[in-house]
């Protein structure tokens, strides 16, 4: 007999058919008249189903004796419609076995509730919990829903590597990656190697996958990228991980408006399919966590997005009257605090923001004509800031090339990046969407650390 899952049985099952059902105890009631419940999950849907154990089966009291809050059990039992609140059916055990206890001594989420700093240091059993387990679906459910979003446009899923000899940014974010002894080489003097090293020059782990994204979308067309993306920053912020999955996007042929519609139409194509696919997941997370998530979510789904420049969205904050940590003027980067304020005060929607100061943005974005900013776009939604960036790229050589110097590049480090546009350049764009933004966005988690299995954070990188 092959296992049927907690969310089948409870969605589908017949009554009367027999069923094996494996999972973890949540919890045991014991009655008076012999016989017990059991709460079982085994993390398909948020609800447990319950198990009516009867006491005339072999071995009753040692088995429900053994039977705690975190142990595993397989049973083999007749579905049967549920006389109690809140379930439509149930399993009466014909046989119960036990797999594993738990000693409630020790288990350590023997009680509900614990925060969410304290199963930061439980990692590995918080998927356990509901909230956890909620958000490990969702997390699946988007991860689908980005990949069918690209695939029915029939773009390429293409894989960028995850060590690499370019630092995409130009900025001192990436984790180097090395087989040099750096022990001994603590003792010598004189400068550094590199040819010594496993690669012969100096190497990191990605910071983004979109320059060689770049170099397959001037070729076979639409593509993404979608894999894990490291930054060395040391922010510690509840938006910030130093491991974190991007989904990438590049198209040839796309100015900023088309680049803007389709990152527009993507982000709120998946939501809708994580809203459908999880409804129960993501009631839960209204209830608990978030009690604006659903209103916030439908009202991203159910209508455009504000679209403005950067000029004009720092005019409104300075006139805003808003005292903001951060001092906002012409020329700085915004902080979250900006961002938030034109999503949800002043907007009270997603806001894509476009033409940034050159100065601040980085070199492959598309120069516009007044010599003062580029082509970029981020998508901006409540709660969260940033979860998208993007912009056109510059397509021209001779205005690479200076932009590259402007922000103290060597364009011979390059030289591949800049032969895309000596043979056959054309107009391109693209944009990045961060994973776990995203997944605090649908589920209303204020900490990115919850929101991937294993958070990776300045001096915390532990399983
Ligand atoms: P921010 O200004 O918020 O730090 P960024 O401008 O450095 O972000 P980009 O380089 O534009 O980020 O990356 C594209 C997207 O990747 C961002 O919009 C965000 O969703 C996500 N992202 C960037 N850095 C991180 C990070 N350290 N942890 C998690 N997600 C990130
Ligand atoms: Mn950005």
């Amino acid at each position: 007999m092959t296992r049927t899952r907690v969310a089948h049985i409870l969605k589908t099952g017949q009554p009367e058919t027999t069923v094996d059902v494996r999972g973890w105890v949540r919890t045991k009631r014991e009655s008076k008249q012999d016989f017990a419940f059991l709460e079982l999950n085994d993390g398909s849907c948020m609800k447990n189903l319950q198990v009516v154990v009867d006491a005339r089966i072999p071995d009753y009291s040692t088995l429900i004796k053994q039977i705690q809050t975190g142990a595993s059990v397989a049973v083999i039992g007749t579905i049967k419609e549920s006389l109690g609140k809140g379930q439509r059916v149930e399993v009466h055990a014909q046989s119960l076995k036990v797999l594993g206890t738990a000693d409630p001594a020790t288990y350590p989420l023997q009680k509900k509730g614990h925060s969410f700093e304290f199963l930061r240091e439980k990692a590995h059993l918080r998927p356990r919990t509901n909230t956890f387990g909620a958000i490990a679906r969702v997390r699946n459910a988007l991860c689908a829903a980005i990949h069918n979003f690209f695939q029915e446009r029939e773009f390429l899923y293409v894989q960028t590597p995850i060590i690499t000899t370019s630092d995409c940014e130009g900025a001192g974010q990436v984790f180097q990656v090395t087989t040099l002894d750096l022990a001994r080489l603590q003792q010598s003097k004189g400068p550094l190697d590199y040819s010594q090293d496993f690669f012969g020059k100096k190497a990191g782990l990605t910071v983004s996958g979109q320059l060689e994204g770049e170099i397959f979308a001037t070729a076979v067309g639409d593509v993404y990228t979608f894999g894990p993306t490291f930054r060395a920053e040391n922010s510690n912020t509840t938006r910030h991980l130093a491991e974190f999955w991007m989904v990438e996007p590049e198209m040839p042929f796309y100015e900023l408006e088309e680049n803007m519609d389709l990152a527009e139409s993507f982000v709120r194509s998946i939501i809708k399919d994580v809203m459908n696919k999880c409804s129960e997941d993501l009631e839960f997370f209204n209830e608990r966590i978030e009690p604006t998530l659903l209103a916030s979510l439908q009202n991203i789904v159910e209508n455009d997005f504000i679209r403005l420049t950067y000029t004009e969205a720092i005019k409104i904050l300075e006139e805003s009257g808003q005292k903001f940590e951060f001092p906002i003027a012409w020329g700085h980067d915004m902080q979250s605090e900006h961002e938030r304020y034109l999503t949800e005060k002043h907007f009270k929607q997603p806001v894509i923001l476009t033409d940034y100061p050159r100065a601040i943005k980085s070199f492959y974005m598309r120069c516009n004509e007044d010599g003062k900013t580029v082509r970029a776009m981020d998508v901006l939604v409540p709660r969260i800031g940033e979860i998208i960036g993007g912009s056109q790229r510059e397509e021209r050589h001779d205005v690479l090339i200076e932009r590259m110097k402007e922000s103290g590049l060597v364009p011979e480090d390059y030289w591949w990046y800049l032969e895309l546009r000596q043979y056959g350049t054309v107009p391109h764009s693209g944009f990045g969407l961060g994973l776990e933004r995203t997944v605090q966005l649908v589920t209303g988690m204020t900490n990115i650390r919850d929101c991937i299995p294993f958070p990776r954070t300045p001096k915390s990188a532990d399983f």
